[in-house]
């Protein structure tokens, strides 16, 4: 599946937020937003005109697109799936998104960023109930065991990764044992569980114009 490879910073800018799409620099002094709090391009920095409803709900939908790391199309795909679904569209688009596996490894603190995180499952870093899975967007189930693969363990990167996520707490739906690198879902995410600042049912309203 494609994936956007520009500038990540610039989409925190369009966004007027923080996105945390680059790990440890987003909480560095280097960090895009902190240090031009304007908009990208030639009118960044022009008045702020008058936003219209389909504005905002647009900018809502784009915004989670981009927390996320997700193209239109397979967005798209995930809401209709949501729609689908029982309960509350805009909630389960957002179940549907946290049990990526990307995320998965991302809320294990096993990736600094959701887009390091993707890199990770790409190279076949981790396995899923003992299998090797490197599609990003696998989604877990309840009872699913995510786990950082034997011999990765020796890669620098993921022995530093999973130093430092035994110093984390994943959220609840996820148990971590730090000494096997493992995480097993133990629940679906509830709505409160996700701390994504954004406001699902704009993006349910833009789909439903
Ligand atoms: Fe966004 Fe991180 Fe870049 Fe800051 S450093 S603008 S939070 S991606």
């Amino acid at each position: 599946m494609a994936r956007y490879t520009g500038p990540q910073c610039r989409l925190c800018r369009r966004e007027g937020m923080k996105l945390y799409l680059k790990g440890d620099r987003c909480y560095s002094g280097k960090c895009a937003v902190d240090r031009k709090s304007y908009a990208p391009g030639a009118h960044g920095q022009a008045r702020g005109k008058k936003v219209s409803e389909y504005g905002i709900q647009l900018r809502e939908k784009q915004k989670t697109r981009r927390i996320y790391g997700i193209l239109e199309n397979q967005f798209r795909g995930y809401f209709e799936k949501a729609e689908r679904q029982q309960g509350v569209a805009g909630e389960n688009l957002l179940r549907l998104l946290e049990r990526r596996l990307d995320n998965v490894v991302y809320r294990l603190g096993l990736g600094a960023s959701r887009v390091e995180a993707r890199q990770l499952v790409r190279h076949g870093h981790f396995s899923v109930n003992g299998r090797k899975v490197n599609i990003p967007s696998f989604l877990v189930r309840v009872g699913d065991v995510v786990e950082v693969r034997e011999k990765s363990k020796e890669s620098p990167r993921v022995k530093e990764l999973i130093e430092r996520a035994a110093d984390r707490t994943p959220p609840a739906w996820i148990e971590y044992e730090s000494a096997q690198a493992r995480g097993r879902v133990v629940a679906l995410p509830a709505r409160d569980q996700i701390d994504v600042p954004v406001q699902e049912h704009l993006i349910v309203e833009f789909y439903s114009r």
